[in-house]
């Protein structure tokens, strides 16, 4: 089956599903409220990680994260007001901190992350999208040893149960691998089925692909509302007129809930607002992606600058820069490296991450209209799933058979 498309939000989620849409042979229009890559999809981390199974709902996740709230300066925060939402939000996720949430989402998300990663490399082979994609693997560093031995157990787990998991490297060979780091540093794990890519080069390419490929594309366009009768969607209400299409994807990020309401759906997806600074001035701090784990930060060498993202802050819609945020960045990373990092205020980026309770996106067909699917709520790893969610977005709407079972994605599902 094929038609018109209209897909709404142009994150790497959205234009994905344009990308598998238009392949498939849907004369497609996406539309964005800014631009094509403009939101979290730009200056993000870059990791394209089948690493990332693990969901931040677990057991020993609140006492581990509470003591942060409280901190000056932490790298989480929550800001306080009344915001019912966020209110039911952390209740959920709550729920979902049990073992057997663990275990179910585990396998989720592994599917997800490894059609992700196939289909980036099937992509840019077939587009020859320069977005600077290397297979380097990805060094979790730990300042002390005891630190370490924590993830033991978790390797095991998911060496066992996916067939891959990660290298234990001690102090001294960390510092052989990367020589700018400080010396004393406990070691690190290495999962070498990591990969990166710059983001924001990788959304410019498939933008230019889309336009080459037919895809009307739309920029400074808000969707305001979706309309339909008899249980099918007509068209979009958009700031500027109507447009009429056979079916409408959903792909608009942390703003998905401003939607969800004329599609019949309540989908607990919150911003958690996320910092990155990217250093151009020729300061080479890493040879491979790193992640400092105690200190909640992760640094991507790309061709001729560095990344360092992080922090997740529970604000609402604030698009405030704050400098002590950046700050944190940079002085975190400074404890591990043998020169201080410099940042100036250019580089500095921040996004919204549509975070969902249970850690699992929403990728299932809306349910007032059954000519809409609603694929949102990538939460800390939507950069390394859009591909594979575009992928089975298309397949569903074509009426072939998805790549992976796409029942744990539904929405309406229990949280916890
Ligand atoms: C600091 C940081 C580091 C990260 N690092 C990584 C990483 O290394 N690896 C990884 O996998 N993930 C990472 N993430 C998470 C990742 O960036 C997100 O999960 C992902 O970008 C979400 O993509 P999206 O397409 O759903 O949303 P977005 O990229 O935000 O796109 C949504 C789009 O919808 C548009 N839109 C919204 N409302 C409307 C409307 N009504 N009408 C029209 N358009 C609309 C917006 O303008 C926007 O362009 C990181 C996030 C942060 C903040």
């Amino acid at each position: 089956m094929s038609g018109v498309v209209i897909v709404v939000g142009g994150g790497i989620v959205g234009a994905s599903c344009a990308y598998e849409l238009a392949l498939r042979g849907w004369r497609v229009t996406l539309l964005d409220a800014s631009r094509v890559g403009g939101g979290c999809s730009q200056g993000n981390c870059g990791y394209v990680c089948p690493s990332h199974v693990y969901p931040l709902a677990r057991p020993g996740t609140i006492a581990a994260t509470l003591p942060l709230v409280f901190r000056r300066n932490s790298p989480f925060a929550v800001r306080a007001r009344l915001d019912l939402p966020l209110f039911a939000w952390f209740d959920a996720f709550r729920r979902c901190c049990t073992e057997a949430q663990v275990e179910a989402t585990m396998g989720a998300l592994h599917d997800l992350l490894a059609a992700g990663k196939a289909r980036y490399e099937e992509v840019i082979r077939a587009e020859g999208i320069d977005a600077e994609y290397e297979q380097q693997g990805c060094l979790f560093i730990s300042k002390d040893e005891a630190h370490l031995d924590h993830f033991e157990a978790d390797n095991r787990r998911m060496t066992e149960r996916f067939g891959y998991g990660a290298r234990r490297i001690d102090g001294k060979s960390l510092a052989a691998m990367e020589p700018t780091l400080r010396d004393g540093l406990g070691g690190a794990w290495m999962f070498d089925c990591d990969a990166h890519l710059r983001p924001d080069r990788y959304m410019a390419g498939l933008r230019a692909v889309l336009l080459r490929r037919g895809v009307r594309v739309c920029e400074g366009t808000r969707v305001v509302a979706i309309e339909g009768e008899h249980g099918r969607a007509t068209g979009v209400l958009t700031e500027s007129g109507r447009m009429e299409s056979d079916a409408i994807v959903v792909a608009t990020g942390a703003w998905t809930p401003e939607l969800a309401r004329c599609i019949g759906a309540r989908l607990p997806i919150v911003p958690g607002k996320g910092y990155s600074v990217t250093l151009s001035g020729g300061q080479q701090l890493a040879r491979r992606p790193m992640v400092f784990e105690q200190h909640r930060v992760a640094v991507t060498p790309f061709r001729g600058a560095v990344r360092i993202g992080s922090t997740m802050e529970f604000a609402g819609y604030d698009a405030t820069i704050r400098d002590e945020r950046l700050r944190l960045l940079t002085e975190s990373a400074s404890l591990y490296f043998k020169e201080p990092v410099r940042a100036t205020r250019e580089g500095a980026w921040f996004g919204w991450r549509p975070m969902v309770p249970d850690g699992k996106p929403f990728i299932d067909r809306a349910p007032r209209f059954r000519n809409v699917m609603v694929a949102a709520g990538h939460s800390m790893i939507g950069m390394s799933t859009g591909p594979g969610t575009g992928q089975v977005v298309a397949q569903l709407l074509s009426g072939e058979a998805p790549a992976f079972d796409p029942a744990p994605f539904r929405i309406g599902r229990r949280m916890g």
